[in-house]
């Protein structure tokens, strides 16, 4: 959820290279953009924009004259609206500190009546300002103690950098929202992600919350916001490649990375055995479970849940982390809290997650940014190694969360063999199934159901949640109206929407629950609706038949595949840009 991108070094056109870093942060979803360089004489320029960043080649021409610090900011709206004037950078009156920032200062409004009675001009509505004009306000003192001096004054979650006229130096500092410093050759980047810069250089430092950072052409010196005592940090190297984190020949990421699920898994079936081993011993001794996640994380926390108690006999409660608060007053030291998050960013998670700490709770989490925060809050972790994800909808991620918790699952059975072999030749299904044949197949379908309001996704089982994380694959990029239900829940309620031509996906894997979820679909049929059915085998009741590989435990992982391409190939027909779904963002890190 929003970019910020920084450059200090020796190559003097720094506005250009933020504009290319920020074009890469754009799939974490922004409505507005800006940039500030900072020239030769010390002044510093700001352009901002709503709109596409994408569309832009080049900038103004004070932004593009010799410059070698600048800082941009792709913005996602929280406090004002979506105007030039709101989008970041931000300055005082005098344009002498220009900032941006990610995330929220929960005490703007009595910061900013302070500062107007203290003469202060604002040009915003954000909550974001107050930084610029309480830094400006003590700059006699030099900008780092008056940035210490601002930053102690404020509450909330936040990622900031900040620049002045009088100083060559750029400052960063974090609480709950990420920042990344990439290092090359006399020159420092500063990021939300590391896909910005990884053109430039593979060599990072991770910012932790409570801490910040002085850049100069001297170097970085990071320090604690709460004591300033310096912090050593070590440089790491990150085995992501660039081409992983580009399009290539593919006209979306959406689809790029539902195409790389024939590899995806390989790398999470190598998960250790024994850190396995370990981690399904604390769960067996737990005197309580719980798996938690947000959004597509949730519902595979939901299938997680289904994993454990199919494969292991145990008992693991889902529950959705920003509403955790539920079962975290029964958490003791002897329980165990698995997290999900792709991004290990998420907010309303990461709060979750506070909660078990606090509780003496152990955590596990299962990530793909293995330097992410919930990484390094977690007692164990259990990276996916999905390679980067960029489309806003998940989709190489989700398959590899569900592989690593089928192998949990299969570990906490004592059967660890078993689930890998399984993988093994589901990953041979998936390889046959993702053809050009298959995907004219699902395209086709789509073509005839694009212009509908509603679309109805059920199964029972496993699929339950199967259908339910479908079902918002497709609200997500396509923006028909799509619910997923439990097929029994059906006639209890859903089943009053269904009118003639109502596209219904039925998911029926070949398990104890196929009866009845072709029973279930001969009810929706009875009533004019149009089956499409995702199953191993065809059936009478299918107007449409979108055929799986059979998987045993796996058919979460073969069932989801197919219904990723018609939710995208929806969104295409339906022109809309899959990898950018309005008002969502890839790494939700406000709560
Ligand atoms: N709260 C700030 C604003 O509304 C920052 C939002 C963001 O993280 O992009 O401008």
């Amino acid at each position: 959820m929003c970019g910020i991108f920084a450059y200090f070094g020796p190559k003097e056109k720094a506005a250009d290279i933020v504009l290319k870093g920020l074009k890469k942060l754009e799939y974490r979803g922004y409505d507005s953009w800006g940039i500030a360089a900072k020239q030769k004489d010390g002044r510093i320029y700001i352009e901002k924009h709503v709109g596409k960043i994408s569309e832009v080649i080049s900038l103004e021409d004070s932004l593009t004259s010799p410059s070698h610090l600048a800082i941009g900011h792709s913005r996602w709206a929280t406090h004002g609206g979506v105007t030039q004037f709101n989008a970041h950078p931000h300055a005082d009156e005098n344009n002498k500190v220009v900032i941006v920032h990610n995330g929220i200062f929960e005490n703007y409004a009595e910061l900013k009546q302070e500062l107007i009675e203290d003469a202060c001009l604002f040009s915003s509505e954000t909550d974001s300002e107050v930084l610029a004009h309480l830094i400006a306000k003590n700059m006699d003192e030099g900008f780092e103690k008056a940035f210490q001096k601002a930053i102690s004054r404020l509450k909330g979650r936040y990622a900031v950098l900040a620049i002045c006229e009088d100083e060559d130096k750029l400052i960063a500092a974090r609480r709950g929202s990420p920042l990344i410093i990439g290092q090359g050759e006399d020159t420092y980047f500063v990021a939300s992600d590391v896909p910005a810069f990884l053109a430039y250089t593979k060599e990072v430092m991770y910012l932790d919350d409570e801490q910040m950072v002085v850049i100069t052409k001297d170097g970085a010196t990071f320090s604690s916001l709460e004591s300033g005592k310096t912090i050593k940090k070590r440089l790491i190297s990150i085995d992501w490649e660039v081409e992983e984190a580009e399009k290539g020949e593919y006209p979306h990421f959406m689809i790029k990375e539902i195409m790389e699920q024939k590899d995806t898994l390989s790398r999470t079936i190598n998960t250790a055995e024994a850190k396995l081993n370990e981690i399904a011993k604390l769960i067996s001794r737990s005197d309580r479970a719980y798996i938690i996640g947000c959004g597509t994380a949730g519902y595979v926390a939901h299938i997680g849940e289904y994993l454990f108690a199919e494969i292991a006999n145990k008992e693991v409660i889902m529950r959705p982390a920003s509403e955790f608060h539920l079962s975290a007053r029964f958490l003791t030291e002897q329980s165990v809290v698995i997290a999900i998050s792709q991004s290990g960013e998420t907010a309303d998670t990461l709060e979750a997650l506070k909660l078990a700490m606090n509780a003496g709770a152990k955590i596990v989490s299962i990530v793909n940014v293995e330097s992410s925060t919930m990484a390094r809050i977690s007692d164990k972790i259990l990276p996916i190694k999905a390679g980067p994800e960029k489309a806003v909808a998940s989709t190489k991620a989700t398959t590899a969360q569900i592989a690593i918790l089928t192998l949990l699952a299969h570990a906490s059975a004592n059967k660890l063999d078993e689930g890998r072999q399984l993988l093994i030749q589901t990953m041979g299904s998936i390889n046959d199934m993702l053809n050009p044949r298959y995907e004219d197949h699902i395209t086709s379908i789509a073509g005839n159901i694009m212009n509908v309001q509603d679309i109805m996704v059920i199964g029972r089982g496993i699929s339950h949640p199967v259908a339910m994380e479908a079902a918002m694959k497709m609200k997500e990029v396509s923006y028909i109206h799509t619910e997923g239900f439990a097929g029994g829940e059906l006639k209890h309620g859903p089943i009053a929407l269904i009118e003639e031509g109502v596209p219904s996906v039925v998911i029926a894997p070949d398990d104890n629950f196929k009866n009845e979820i072709l029973s279930n679909a001969m009810e929706l049929k009875a009533r004019g609706a149009l089956i499409i059915g995702v199953s191993p085998e065809n059936a009478e009741v299918f107007d449409y038949w979108i055929k799986t590989p059979s998987a045993k435990h796996a058919n979460a992982i073969t069932h989801i595949i197919p219904l990723q391409i018609l939710a995208y190939k929806l969104a295409v027909l339906r022109q809309h840009n899959p990898d950018m779904p309005r008002n969502l963002a890839k790494s939700v890190t406000v709560k």
